[in-house]
C-alpha cells in the first residue's frame, strides 16, 4: 500500500564523439530554465530533470563502461538506457556494444538521434542500420522509441524526456515505499580534503534522512550532512533521488549497496563483519566466482546453472559469423547458450566486465587480450579463452556440457616484450630490438606475435640475444634482439607474446573419442 512511482534512472550510451557529454550537458541545461534556481555547479554523479510535473534520473558518467563497471558489483542502477547515435556517423562499434551492454542488464533502449542540425545528417538512415540491430523505430510499426535531437543546438530534449517517460511507464513498473529504511546504490565517492569522505548514492527505496546509522560495504558512518545535486543542503532523500552523503569514516567503493541500519553501533558492526568477509574473500581468491568451462558440469549437477553466456572477439567478422553459426548448432535440454557479444578486435577490460556481470565466458578467436584485460579477467574470475580454430571451441563447449572437459594442452604465459626498433641483418632478416615488458622471454618458448590486440602470427624463435651474445632468457625490464622464426614482417610496437603449452593427461573417455585435432603449428621446438 504504500508503494508511490519513483523516477526512472536513466545512463547515457553510444559510440564516443557521437555527443553523450554534450546531451546530459544539455538535458541539464534545458532543466535549470525550467526550475528556475541557481543552476547546478555541483556534479555528484547524477541529476534530475522535471517533465510535467514527473522527474527523471540522469546519471552524470555516460558510456556503458561505468554503468557494467556498476553492475559487475552487483549494483543494478539503471532502468532505462539512452543510446545516442551521431546521424552523420550512423551505427559504430561501441553503438553495438552499447546496445549489447544493455539487453545484457535487461535495461530498455531509448534511441537519441543526435545532431541532426548537421546538413550530412540522416536520421532516417540510423534507423535503418538499427532495425538491424532489432530497434525497430515504433513509427514504423516497432516498439523502440526514436528521439532526434541536437545536444549542441539544444533541440528535442523535451522530446527525448518525453519518451523515457513513455517507456518507465509502459514496460517498468517503478515503484518503491517512500516509508521504508533508505536503501540503493552507492554511484560515486571521494576523498574531499575539506569535507572527509563524500559519497553519492541513489536511494533506490525508503528515505534517506540527516543523522541516520548508514551502512555501505565495510564502510558505514552517521548521516552528517545532505546536499541534493544542485549542491543544496536538505534534510531527506525519497525514492529515485541522487544525494551526496556526508559522515562515512572512509569512502565506500561505488557500485556497493548502502543501507540505513538501526544505529551507530550496528552500522560499525556490519562494516566490520563485511570487511572481514572481504578478506576472506580475497583470501580464498582461487574459489572463482564467475562461471567457467570446467567447472560448468559440477555447477550444472548442483542445479545453479542454466544457461552458458559468451562473449566472442575475433579478428574479422566472417570468423565471428561462423562461430555464432556454429554455436546456434548447440541444443542441450538443460542449458541453453547464449552469445551476448560479439566484436572485432582485442579483448578488452570493457568486455571482461561485461562478461563478469553477465557470468559469462570470454572467446577470442585469432585475437588476444591486452594486459589490462588479463589482468581484470584474473581478478574477477572470468574464463578467458583463445582459439585459433572455430571447432576447438564447440567441442570445448560441448565436452563441458557434458563434464568432460579436460584441457588437453594448457597453455602458460611466460612474458610479453615490445617491438621498439627493426634491424636488418641481411643475411638472417629482420631483428626485432625489444624490450620486455612483463615476465620473461625464453630462448625456446613459442611466440605469438600481436599487433593491434590481433594475432598475426605464431612461431618459435631463430634467436635471442643481449647486445652480442646469445641469450637463454631474458628478464622484464631488459633489452633483447629477437630473430622469429620464418617471420620477417614484424613491425615497430608488436608485442612479442612468449608462451609454453604443457601437456595435461586426457581422460579415458576422450581418449577412446575422436582423435586429436591435428595442430596446424609445429610442435614444441627442442631447446
Ligand atoms: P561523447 O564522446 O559521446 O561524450 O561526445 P561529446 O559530447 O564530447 O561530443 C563530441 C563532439 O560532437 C563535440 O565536438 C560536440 O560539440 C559535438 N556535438 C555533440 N552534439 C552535437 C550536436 O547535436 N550537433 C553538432 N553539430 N555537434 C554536436
Amino acid at each position: 500500500e504504500d508503494l508511490v512511482p519513483r523516477p526512472p534512472v536513466v545512463t547515457i550510451m553510444g559510440h564516443v564523439d557521437h555527443g553523450k557529454t554534450t546531451l546530459l550537458d544539455a538535458i541539464r541545461s534545458s532543466a535549470v530554465v525550467e526550475t528556475e534556481a541557481g543552476g547546478i555547479t555541483q556534479h555528484i554523479g547524477a541529476y534530475q530533470v522535471k517533465h510535467d510535473g514527473r522527474l527523471v534520473t540522469f546519471l552524470d558518467t555516460p558510456g556503458h563502461e561505468a554503468f557494467t563497471a556498476l553492475r559487475a558489483r552487483g549494483a543494478k542502477v539503471t532502468d532505462i538506457a539512452v543510446l545516442v547515435v551521431a546521424a552523420d556517423d550512423g551505427v559504430m562499434p561501441q553503438t553495438v556494444e552499447s546496445i549489447n551492454h544493455a539487453r545484457a542488464a535487461q535495461v530498455p533502449i531509448v534511441v537519441a538521434v543526435n545532431k541532426i542540425d548537421r546538413p550530412d545528417s540522416n536520421p532516417t538512415r540510423v534507423r535503418q542500420e538499427l532495425v538491424a540491430h532489432d530497434l525497430q523505430p515504433e513509427e514504423w510499426g516497432g516498439t523502440t522509441q526514436y528521439a532526434d535531437v541536437s545536444a549542441k543546438e539544444n533541440q528535442g530534449m523535451d522530446d527525448l524526456v518525453e519518451k523515457i517517460l513513455l517507456v518507465a511507464d509502459a514496460e517498468l513498473e517503478l515503484t518503491a515505499n517512500p516509508k521504508a529504511e533508505a536503501s540503493g546504490p552507492i554511484i560515486e565517492s571521494r576523498l574531499d580534503v575539506g569535507r572527509g569522505p563524500v559519497a553519492t548514492m541513489l536511494v533506490a527505496r525508503g528515505t534517506l534522512h540527516v543523522s541516520e546509522a548508514i551502512v555501505a560495504g565495510d564502510s558505514w558512518g552517521k548521516v552528517r550532512a545532505l546536499y541534493n545535486y544542485r549542491g543544496e543542503k536538505v534534510k531527506e532523500a525519497g525514492p529515485g533521488t541522487p544525494v551526496e552523503i556526508l559522515g562515512f569514516d572512509k569512502p565506500p567503493a561505488a557500485g556497493e549497496h548502502a543501507h540505513v541500519v538501526e544505529n551507530d553501533r550496528q552500522a560499525r558492526h556490519l562494516a566490520g563483519l563485511r570487511a572481514q568477509r572481504v578478506r576472506a574473500e580475497q583470501f580464498a581468491r582461487g574459489a572463482k566466482k564467475g562461471v567457467s568451462l570446467e567447472e560448468l558440469f559440477t555447477r550444472m549437477e548442483e542445479g545453479g546453472v542454466q544457461e552458458l553466456n559468451i562473449v566472442i572477439k575475433g579478428d574479422v567478422q566472417g570468423s565471428v559469423e561462423a562461430v555464432v553459426g556454429e554455436l546456434a548448432k548447440i541444443k542441450h535440454p538443460e542449458v541453453a547458450v547464449n552469445v551476448i557479444h560479439t566484436g572485432i578486435g582485442a579483448i578488452t577490460e570493457s568486455d571482461i566486465m561485461l562478461a563478469s556481470a553477465s557470468n559469462a565466458i570470454v572467446a577470442g578467436f585469432n585475437v588476444r587480450p591486452n594486459a589490462e584485460a588479463r589482468a581484470l579477467a584474473e581478478c574477477e574470475g572470468v574464463d578467458l579463452r583463445t582459439y585459433r580454430v572455430i571447432y576447438q571451441l564447440t567441442e570445448d563447449i560441448q565436452q563441458a556440457l557434458v563434464g568432460m572437459l579436460a584441457p588437453e594442452q594448457v597453455e602458460e604465459s611466460l612474458g610479453e616484450a615490445e617491438v621498439r626498433a627493426l634491424f636488418r641483418a641481411s643475411r638472417l632478416g629482420v631483428i626485432a630490438g625489444c624490450y620486455v615488458t612483463r615476465g620473461v622471454i625464453r630462448r625456446n618458448a613459442r611466440i605469438r606475435v600481436v599487433r593491434d590486440g590481433t594475432v598475426v602470427y605464431e612461431t618459435g624463435i631463430a634467436s635471442l640475444r643481449r647486445f652480442k651474445d646469445d641469450a637463454r632468457e631474458v628478464q622484464e625490464g631488459f633489452e633483447c634482439g629477437i630473430l622469429l622464426e620464418g617471420f620477417n614482417d614484424v613491425k615497430e610496437g608488436d608485442v612479442l607474446e612468449a608462451f609454453e603449452t604443457r601437456e595435461i593427461e586426457r581422460t579415458d573417455l576422450e581418449v577412446a573419442g575422436d582423435g586429436q585435432p591435428a595442430e596446424e603449428a609445429p610442435s614444441e621446438e627442442p631447446a
